[in-house]
């Protein structure tokens, strides 16, 4: 293996040039434009377990996992069954299955603070409707987001904070209303005070308080047990609604995610990714008092044609199953800080400022040194660095998301010889950054 070499790119290339007359920038989502990070995005042919092909013939170790979902990497064999098994009967019929009651009665006897669900077809979807479930339920308007958390492209989170004192927020996106966006508070993450002082303020006008209680969007920014303590607390002290955007760790840091790791249960909880088997699906939940609110039982009004997918419905069921085995997130867990640690020997051996920060299978390259990141302004914005690193990966076999903001993923199937391989990759990759 040469590695200077790039790869081939030439069926990619040709493929780009066709979706950029089909599609804004030619894709479907703007991070796989590769515009970070620069040169073509890379079509994907197939994948298999913890490997990804391209459609030049290039493979790849795949620690993208399809920026999440795939905890049990490309093809697991029940997640396909189940998927043709169910398929074999039709693919959509817009009335109840068993499918849902079977995938609902599996999350709600391992998640213990919801009662109920609703299933829609994406995160975003999920986030957007437990919003309006918080804002119906309590009667107010207002909510409170953190600077650093993704919650998809849901108009009332598209926010930004306000510039000086003004702690309302402006909108990030073209097309979010302006007042719309000032119904939304932007506050920083681990600053009890800032957050206790804003409750204090407006509680008569906050809904809900938004958060992403392992924030893995925007770099892996943990945050202390204390400040999500104190958040829980606060929220229930003013009346307001504490909702865990738990789309990404949800299924994945634990399979009750941050609320059963941190053992803190939110009012309302959203998820997707890993929940669909790779299929689109999201979901919301509450305990039923909460619940109750949402049509056609309540006067929230939330529905779609898709939703509760009977072949979606089966693949995250026969995922889920799998993670529910016993010490499924234990082993997740231990494979990850092995590998992590490894590479974070490396760094330190040679003096290179850059250190893995991970949690559960999740972990992010931060290359901030060996400062502790918590909030999203501490983070080093120049990112040159990583996308060196990211070319030299895509060069010698390892795929990650294509932005140094984005996490990886160590699914079930990536075992300790592929974890290895990637290892000695990675080490490679960083010191030619650095030389
Ligand atoms: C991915 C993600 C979303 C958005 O989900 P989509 O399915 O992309 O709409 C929302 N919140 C969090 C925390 C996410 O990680």
């Amino acid at each position: 293996m040469n590695i200077n070499e790039p790869i081939c790119r030439d069926a990619s290339k040709a493929l780009f040039e066709v979706s950029k007359t089909l599609f804004p920038g030619g894709v479907n989502s703007p991070v796989r434009a590769f515009k970070s990070v620069g040169g073509t995005p890379l079509f994907i042919q197939k994948g298999d377990g913890a490997f990804l092909w391209d459609e030049d013939g290039n493979k790849f170790i795949d620690f993208c996992c399809s920026w999440g979902p795939l905890i049990h990497g490309h093809n697991d064999p029940q997640v396909f069954e189940a998927i043709v098994e169910t398929l074999q009967n039709g693919a959509s019929f817009g009335a109840p299955t068993k499918h849902e009651n079977n995938l609902a009665e599996y999350i709600l006897s391992k998640i213990p603070f919801i009662d109920k669900l609703r299933f829609v077809s994406s995160g975003t979807e999920a986030v957007m409707s437990a919003i309006r479930l918080a804002r119906g339920y309590t009667g107010k308007s207002k909510i409170v987001k953190f600077d650093g958390c993704y919650h998809g492209h849901v108009d009332s989170l598209m926010v930004k904070a306000g510039s000086g004192l003004v702690t309302f927020g402006t909108s990030s996106s073209a097309g979010v209303p302006e007042p719309l966006a000032h119904e939304t508070i932007v506050l920083s993450l681990n600053e009890v005070d800032a957050l206790e002082k804003c409750l204090e303020t407006y509680k008569d006008e906050i809904s809900c308080v938004i958060i992403e209680p392992v924030p893995a969007n925007n770099g892996l920014i943990l945050q202390d047990k204390s400040f999500l303590l104190a958040l829980r607390e606060l929220c229930t002290k003013h009346g307001i609604l504490l909702i865990f955007d738990e789309v990404i760790s949800g299924f994945r840091v634990a399979f009750g995610g941050a609320a059963e790791l941190y053992n803190i249960y939110p009012d309302i909880v959203t998820y997707g990714k890993i929940m669909g088997g790779g299929l689109p699906v999201g979901a919301y939940g509450a305990k039923k008092e909460i619940m109750a609110c949402v049509s056609p039982e309540g006067p929230v009004y939330q529905a779609g044609t898709l939703s509760g997918n009977p072949v979606a419905m089966a693949a995250g069921l026969a995922q889920l199953k799998k993670c529910g085995s016993e010490n499924f997130y234990v082993n997740q867990a231990k494979k990850t800080t092995t590998f992590v640690n490894e590479i974070n020997s490396f760094c330190s051996e040679k003096n290179l400022p850059v250190e893995l920060v991970s949690i559960g299978s999740i972990f992010w390259f931060s290359f901030n040194g060996k400062k502790r990141i918590q909030q999203a302004a501490e983070i080093d914005s120049d990112m040159t660095n990583f996308n060196k690193l990211h070319g030299h990966l895509l060069n010698n076999g390892v795929y990650l998301g294509p932005s140094g903001y984005e996490v990886g993923f160590v699914s079930s199937v990536h075992d300790h010889l592929i974890l290895n391989e990637a290892s000695k990759i990675i080490k490679q990759g960083l010191i030619s950054c650095f030389s």
